[in-house]
């Protein structure tokens, strides 16, 4: 493959993961994210254990760890009676089915850890302030255009640009992403603040009709983040901080009152509109391809995100490193990853409607997700088995 620079639209966690992962087959990387700070903001991230793999061939297990919490458990609550609906087995029983724990992280930590990472490797570059706006190929290279009107070449493009990317919109050209109607407003605060009766050592979700919270520690169990995520008819709307409690008040009015002692903590200004985008087949063009969320975005029921966006990565590192040309390794990149993030994005949108039910499907799917730790083990197998990459005949566990 030639020599010129894999441009990779985007810094994100996924951006940073191929960047390095590039980085450390020798390759030269430019790193080009709109940003004027590579990942100075954000909020708590879950990963599960099938991420460790991808961090072991990124050699960055031990400098996540230090940054990390192992939660106790992972507990799903009902909202309305506090009762325990299932749980996610603690660190011992995960190592030992699949070879890795189940973690919290603040993402600026998380960030920090690849950016350190990226920074060691002498190939890759990181541009800030350079906002991706489209790209023309022909059989040699790619040339980006920037928002400031900027032309870059390189060999390949990587679109790691998000839930709204750029380079995405000229491969797959469907538009903006479909708000479902919920919204999210998130909080990290100092532990000590959280009241009494709240576990405080485990990831939780209470689910609830039409409403959900999550909560963990987060940061040496300094800091605890929750996260309050319901349906709204006025997702659209721009709401100020009255308008907002008022309707997260009504909303939560049936909650269980450790869940309302949580939302008086939160700060209810900003929301996040939730959107989601349908699979799709294909995401590549010649020698173009996209990761993470631009290339399939999922809900946040199952929390893998970031340990698809970082699945991505590795794969697509491996892909480029077996195959002759740029335009077969994201061919076979594609064809490795797409069935396993469809699964992600379309049992995670069954799984949303399950957390959210309302009368009798609500009961109907409490007692679903009513199993034991080691039935949900097995439920789970399919995503937290991992991936076995390209030009690997195992899947390798690592922390
Ligand atoms: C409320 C909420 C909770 C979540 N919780 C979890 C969780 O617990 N676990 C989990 O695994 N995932 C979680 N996720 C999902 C996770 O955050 C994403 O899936 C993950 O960050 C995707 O990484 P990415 O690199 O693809 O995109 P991003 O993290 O969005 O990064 C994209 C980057 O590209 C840059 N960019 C955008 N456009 C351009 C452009 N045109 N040119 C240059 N740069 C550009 C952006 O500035 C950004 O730096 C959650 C998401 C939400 C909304």
């Amino acid at each position: 493959m030639p020599d010129e620079p894999i441009l990779i639209a985007g810094g994100g966690l996924g951006g940073l993961a191929v960047a390095l992962a590039l980085g450390k087959q020798g390759r030269r990387v430019r790193v080009l994210e709109q940003t004027a700070e590579l990942g100075a903001i954000g909020y708590g991230i879950q990963l599960g254990p099938n991420v460790f793999p991808m961090f072991e061939r990124l050699g960055i297990v031990d400098a996540v760890l230090a940054q990390s919490i192992i939660p106790r458990a992972c507990i799903m609550f009902d909202a309305l009676t506090g009762a325990e609906v299932t749980r996610i087995p603690g660190e011992a029983a995960l190592r030992q089915r699949f070879g890795g724990p189940y973690i919290v992280i603040h993402r600026v930590d998380l960030h920090g850890v690849l950016l350190d990472a990226c920074k060691a490797q002498p190939g890759i570059t990181l541009e800030p302030l350079t906002s991706v706006a489209s790209f023309e190929q022909d059989d040699t290279r790619v040339v980006v255009t920037t928002d400031d009107g900027r032309r870059i070449e390189g060999a390949a493009l990587i679109g790691a640009d998000g839930l709204r990317s750029a380079v995405r919109a000229q491969i797959v050209n469907d538009g903006e992403p479909k708000p479902i109607g919920y919204v999210a407003h998130r909080t990290i605060l100092p532990i000590d603040r959280v009241p009494d009766g709240v576990q405080k050592d485990i990831s939780a979700i209470w689910i609830g009709p039409g409403f959900h919270l999550v909560h963990y520690p987060l940061r040496h169990d300094a800091l605890f983040n929750i996260v309050a995520v319901f349906r709204t008819g006025t997702f659209g709307e721009k709401g100020d901080l009255d308008f907002h409690a008022d309707e997260v008040e009504r909303t939560y009015r049936t909650a269980h009152p450790l869940i309302k002692s949580m939302l008086a903590l939160m700060d209810l200004n900003r929301r996040w509109v939730i959107g989601d985008r349908d699979p799709v087949r294909h995401w590549s063009q010649g020698r173009v391809t996209v990761l993470g969320d631009a290339a399939h975005p999922a809900l946040q029921t199952f929390a893998q995100g970031a340990c698809m966006a970082i699945e991505d990565a590795a794969t697509l590192a491996a892909c480029v490193e077996h195959e002759q040309d740029f335009t077969a390794a994201f061919r076979a990149y594609e064809k490795a990853r797409i069935v396993r993030t469809a699964r992600v994005q379309l049992e995670g949108r069954s799984m949303w409607d399950g957390y959210h039910a309302d009368g009798i499907a609500r009961d109907v799917w409490l007692q679903t997700f009513a199993r034991d730790e080691r039935a949900v083990c097995e439920c789970l197998s399919w995503l937290y088995d991992g991936v076995t990459l390209p030009g690997t005949n195992a899947r390798t566990s690592a922390a």
